[in-house]
């Protein structure tokens, strides 16, 4: 793949426009992928939230197996997977869609998650003809159910030091031996992926392994923070008997194995912290609606109003990044496609070449929806931490989205590692765009044009030329090193974050604009509003980072390249979050 010139690359939005035709937004979803979405909704409707108390219950578990076979029934468990095993073979992006709506299951969306993104996703990519021939059809109608074993008592974010073994006997089969805590679905499943080192092995290699083997006891339900409605267990393997043709991919392969499927759930995490989003937002409104103190409904006070507006900004700004990523992905593996590669390679091929991407759509979207749902409680006011209110579970719940699929600390690391590696490899021509930045930096800015779309478009070419200098600065500094010197790495990351952000959410106002559907009563203060904030994030950021570095040198480049480039177009801001929230409000029926 490495030596074929791609259409679409990772992390290149640092360095190049991006061409508008290939831009996908999810105002043109398909009448199909609707039609999947509605059937997400009643289902959720039906079985989740008529009786919401009790799925967010342990006693819940013992019916998710019913549940999740329903779902299989509904065709929502082989989304992904081609029709030859029963699945219908939806596009990156219509999952994409999908998983915002069944976002708003709480407990029970987990535990579907577990099962499509973790349990079959690996076996579908990864698994060879016997595997998926043995699994795939009765996975993806609910028959059996699966869950992901990575994480170890003493292994978590360092998922490679795992002690969990692999002995291989005088039959070339294997003898299991280790321990596997925080497992989801675990009191559920009827078979496991594991991950375990085979003999000396440096590296993990992965297993499927059924429950029926023997040898394997499930501990006790955890005691966790929310979603009490969703299994997680310690998992303990003795003397597991596991035929050698449950070896899942190579041996070895474990760790690779594992991160892509983190990939693409970080991506799916990004997506059902929308539907999240939207759900916090409808009830906070709906409840600012019908509260009155003072004499009216709080809806009416401006600070209020200010939560409100931020709320919709962020939602909007993540569904932008998430649907872009999507697309391109399915892009990216048509062409690998076209180029000869078997679908599974492709996949494995375009959610690696976009794991900056995955990483950034999964910090930014955990992190507003942390916010969301926080502000949600506060707009609720004693209410709000009521365990009567429907957001009180929300904000207890999404707390998770910052831990697993890889910490937000993780994946930030992610971001840099992987920019590192493109820079120094020439993938990513940082230093020549540097060199070149810094010749101009004496000339004088253009002004702020008066259209809207063009102020932002040189607003946003602003923060490129910033964030190339910036990062080019501190990767000059500590080279490859960079990835450990965190307190500058994770503000480069940042920096990377609020590009990708503000870059696209500025070419879905300008894809709207071009489908005819733009509305600029609402998408320019959206819009106005989403760079406000990544402008006083980015002004944090870069102030963080003059104040990391002794050196005059490197504080004093870093400064002379705010000075210039980051500025924003007028506009009052204030007005602008109103505008949001009244549409908001307006919109949210009571
Ligand atoms: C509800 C729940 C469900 C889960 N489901 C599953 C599952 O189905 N399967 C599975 O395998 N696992 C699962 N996990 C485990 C989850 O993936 C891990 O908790 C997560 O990867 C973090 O590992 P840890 O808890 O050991 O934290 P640690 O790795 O100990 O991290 C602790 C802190 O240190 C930081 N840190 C760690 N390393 C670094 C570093 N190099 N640089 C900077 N900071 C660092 C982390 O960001 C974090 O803030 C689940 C966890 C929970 C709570």
């Amino acid at each position: 793949m490495k030596d074929v010139m791609l259409k679409k690359q990772g992390g290149t939005f640092l360095i190049n426009d991006t061409d508008l035709a290939t831009f996908y937004i999810s105002e043109l979803i398909s009448e199909e992928t609707k039609m999947m979405q509605e059937a997400g909704e009643s289902f959720l409707a039906n079985e989740i939230e008529n009786r919401l108390e009790f799925m967010e219950t342990k006693e819940a578990i013992a019916i998710t197996p019913d549940l999740i076979k329903k779902c299989g029934e509904l065709g929502f468990l082989g989304l992904e997977v081609s029709e030859k095993y029963g699945g219908i073979d939806l596009s990156f992006k219509d999952v994409l869609h999908f998983s915002v709506t069944i976002s708003k299951g709480y407990s029970f969306t987990g535990a579907l998650g577990v099962q499509t993104s973790i349990g079959i996703a690996p076996v579908y990519l990864y698994g060879s003809d016997y595997l998926k021939e043995k699994y795939l059809s009765k996975m993806i109608s609910g028959e059996l159910l699966s869950a992901f074993a990575l994480t170890e008592p003493n292994a978590g974010s360092d998922a490679n030091a795992g002690k969990t073994k692999a002995i291989i006997d005088n039959n070339g089969n294997y003898i299991i031996n280790g321990q596997k805590a925080w497992i989801s679905n675990a009191g559920i499943a009827d078979m496991f992926i594991v991950f375990a080192k085979i003999e000396n092995d440096k590296n993990l290699s992965a297993f499927v392994i059924e429950k029926d083997f023997g040898g394997i006891t499930i501990g006790p339900e955890e005691k966790k923070m929310g979603l009490f409605g969703w299994s997680t267990c310690q998992v303990f393997f003795e003397n597991v008997k596991v035929p050698k043709e449950q070896l899942l991919g190579e041996r070895n392969k474990g760790l690779k194995i594992a991160l892509n499927t983190l990939n693409t759930g970080r991506i799916k995490l990004g997506a059902s912290c929308i539907g999240v989003g939207k759900k916090a937002i409808n009830h906070a409104v709906n409840y600012a609606k019908q509260r009155e103190q003072f004499g009216k409904a709080i809806s009416n006070f401006g600070a209020i109003q200010d939560k409100i507006g931020r709320m919709e900004a962020y939602v909007f700004a993540n569904e932008s990044t998430v649907f872009r990523l999507g697309n391109d992905i399915d892009l990216l593996r048509k062409e690998l496609q076209n180029q000869g590669e078997p679908f599974s390679k492709a996949k494995i091929n375009s959610l690696k070449e976009f794991s900056i991407e995955s990483a950034i759509v999964k910090v930014y979207g955990s992190e507003i929806q942390d916010h969301i749902v926080d502000q949600a409680v506060q707009i609720y006011g004693g209410m709000g931490f009521s365990a009567e209110s429907p957001v009180e579970g929300l904000y207890r719940g999404v707390r998770i989205s910052r831990i697993y699929e890889g910490t937000n600390e993780i994946n930030r690391l992610v971001i840099i590692k992987e920019f590192v590696k493109k820079g120094m490899k020439g993938e990513l021509d940082i230093f020549s765009l540097f060199t070149q930045i810094s010749s101009e930096l004496t000339k004088v800015t253009e002004p702020y044009s008066e259209e809207t779309i063009t102020q932002y478009e040189q607003f946003v070419q602003n923060l490129k030329s910033l964030s190339i200098l910036v990062s080019g600065t501190c990767l000059q500094r500590f080279m490859t090193q960079l990835e450990d010197e965190q307190e500058i790495s994770m503000h480069i990351s940042d920096l990377l974050i609020n590009l990708y952000v503000i870059e696209s959410t500025l070419l879905r106002i300008k894809k709207l604009k071009a489908e005819s559907l733009l509305n600029e009563d609402i998408h320019f203060p959206l819009l106005k509003s989403i760079s406000f904030d990544i402008y006083t994030k980015v002004s944090n950021t870069i102030t963080e980072l003059i104040g990391a570095f002794d050196s005059k040198k490197e504080a004093s480049a870093i400064l002379l390249a705010k000075d210039k480039f980051l500025k924003i177009p007028h506009y009052n801001i204030k007005e602008e979050r109103r505008k949001v929230a009244k549409h908001i409000i307006d919109k949210v029926t009571i």
